[in-house]
């Protein structure tokens, strides 16, 4: 065997940093929960023993049928019935499962032109374009938009596939504190003017990347003043809607339709398939010239398999849906309850005396726990009463942040919530998380 002292250093020797292996630990006790069945309304789980802890065991025994309020299911799409899952069935009899191919090699069906053009229209775009991945989306958009000699001024907690794209791209990164445009605008006068007049503009291109609805926070991007600022210092706008497009407006459009904004503002309306439509992949929506170029330069469109017959199936139908093509008046009931289930489940915790981070019109609830070893605690408590929720710490949040984080859905009934609410008002106690005796207020 070849050893470190030959100057041999084995794929996984950098898996040792401490940093590294928590996460390790953590994401990996998620990732080899067995899970069951369709994680909408509720969510299937295999009851486990401790050493049931590799990932070769057989994925049966008793289970358990816990409330699911983990899944990105904001709509209620991600279920195996009703007419999305119908049509799905007959796209694959008649389409098959794989396209096999990117369309630069095979061409494009017309499920694909159907979807983005759907798409387009449903954001407020000329144009749009498909990929197979949400993550890739940005991954490859980012480097086929700008590189070397440009600036990339990114919110701090975008997502990791922004700013993977970013890195990927050799563009300059600058970031700005979560959500503060003053901060941003502190950026963009440091960088942009350098002590040079402002017409003296020392980059090629400025691209200012932000996202809708921030996943971990529940925090809303403050459009209205980003584009203000937009029409001051004159950079290109991406906004990622992952967890907007969907689930933020009253047309359910995202975070343009949610503060009245022309989508015209922004040039770059990117999100993913796989949160309010049940499906996946992602899009990203702009100038038709824009799309097209995007189209022949795009890395993910050129050399990656083109999304999946059925799974444009599941999208244009949830599209339909929502505006009301099928099954009229279906999808606004949708996006009502979702607006009603969010306000109503964090007013409740707010009167129970927890502490909610976020809009209040988010469908993601973060609820603080502080303490890294109330992490755990939480999630077995919810568990106990049969409720399945995520937990998150360092470090994916500050080290005395960790949070328990509900993500509600269309599909959750009044009764689901109250159910959720009498559990974390009992947890709340066991644990000591409530920080005032019911105020209505919180951060
Ligand atoms: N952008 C954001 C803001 C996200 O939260 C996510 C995933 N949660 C992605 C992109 C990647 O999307 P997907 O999971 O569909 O690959």
């Amino acid at each position: 065997h070849l050893s470190a002292r030959d100057g041999y250093a084995p794929l996984n020797s950098d898996f040792d940093n401490f940093y590294i292996r928590r996460l390790q630990l953590r994401i990996n006790d998620c990732f080899r929960r067995p899970i069951t069945g369709v994680p909408g309304r509720f969510i299937t789980l295999l009851d486990r023993k401790s050493d049931d802890f590799n990932l070769s065991f057989k994925m049966t025994g008793t289970t358990t049928e816990t409330l699911n309020m983990s899944s990105y299911n904001y709509l209620g799409f991600a279920q195996s019935e009703g007419e999305c899952a119908d049509a799905v069935e007959v796209a694959t009899k008649k389409y098959g499962v794989s396209f096999a191919s990117p369309r630069g090699d095979a061409g494009t069906s017309e499920l694909h032109v159907e979807v983005e053009n759907l798409v387009a229209k449903f954001v407020g775009k000329e144009s749009a374009t498909i990929f197979s991945m949400g993550f890739g989306t940005n991954a490859t958009t980012f480097p086929a938009l700008v590189g070397k000699g440009c600036l990339i001024i990114s919110d701090e907690l975008n997502h990791s596939s922004i700013r993977f794209g970013a890195r990927l791209s050799g563009a300059v990164i600058e970031m700005f504190k979560h959500n503060n445009v003053n901060d941003l605008e502190r950026v963009l006068r440091e960088r942009i003017s350098q002590g040079q007049p402002r017409t003296h503009r020392p980059w090629k291109k400025i691209l200012v990347a932000v996202e809708g609805l921030y996943s971990m926070e529940g925090t809303m991007c403050n459009l209205p003043e980003i584009v203000a600022l937009k029409k001051k210092y004159k950079f290109n706008l991406f906004v990622d809607e992952a967890h907007s497009i969907g689930a933020l407006g009253m047309q359910g459009r995202g975070i343009c339709d949610y503060f009245g904004i022309d989508p015209a503002e922004v040039d770059i309306l990117m999100g993913t398939f796989t949160k309010s439509f049940g499906a996946n992949g992602g899009y990203v929506a702009g100038d038709k010239a824009l799309i097209d170029k995007l189209r022949v330069t795009n890395a993910g469109t050129l050399f990656g398999e083109a999304p999946s017959p059925p799974v444009l199936v599941q999208i244009s139908s949830a599209l339909r849906l929502i505006i009301g093509e099928i099954a009229p008046g279906q999808g606004q009931e949708r996006l009502e309850r979702l607006a009603f289930n969010s306000r109503y489940l964090r007013l409740g915790l707010k009167r129970l005396g927890f502490i909610i981070y976020g809009h209040d019109d988010s469908p993601i609830i973060p609820l603080l726990l502080y303490n890294p070893a109330k992490i755990p605690a939480f999630s077995h408590e919810m568990l106990k009463r049969k409720i399945a929720v995520v937990v998150v710490g360092y470090p994916a949040t500050p080290l005395i942040s960790s949070r328990a984080r509900f993500c509600v859905s269309a599909a959750h009934t009044k009764d689901d919530l109250d159910r959720l609410l009498a559990a974390c008002d009992q947890t709340g106690d066991i644990l000591q998380l409530k920080f005032s005796s019911g105020i209505a207020g919180g951060r």
